[in-house]
């Protein structure tokens, strides 16, 4: 699932704090995650746990992985509880 996209529109913050997603700040990449979308799979956790630590506060680090790295990990979760947004203009 591409994370930087829903319904196959590039995200904006404005839609996904509409949508109930919480931002997680990065330096070039913020993260969004929507604990009501999220089935617990654990694509995250197992894709980078130092990114993605359950019990960790936050529990979501950006700057722990590369830009490429998180999008990568993003990408993998299957319910699209977790969305991206570049700030690198790229
Ligand atoms: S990969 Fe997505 S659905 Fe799975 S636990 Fe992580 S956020 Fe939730």
């Amino acid at each position: 699932m591409d994370g930087s996209k829903v319904n196959n529109q590039s995200v904006t913050e404005e839609m996904l704090t509409e949508q109930g997603y919480r931002k997680y700040l990065g330096e070039d990449l913020d993260i969004y995650y929507n604990k009501d979308v999220c089935v617990h799979i654990g694509n995250c956790v197992r894709g980078n746990p130092n990114v993605f630590e359950v019990g960790r506060r936050p529990w979501i680090i950006a700057d722990n992985g590369s830009i490429e790295e998180d999008i990568q990990v993003i990408n993998t979760c299957p319910s699209g509880a977790l969305k991206y947004i570049r700030k690198d203009g790229k």
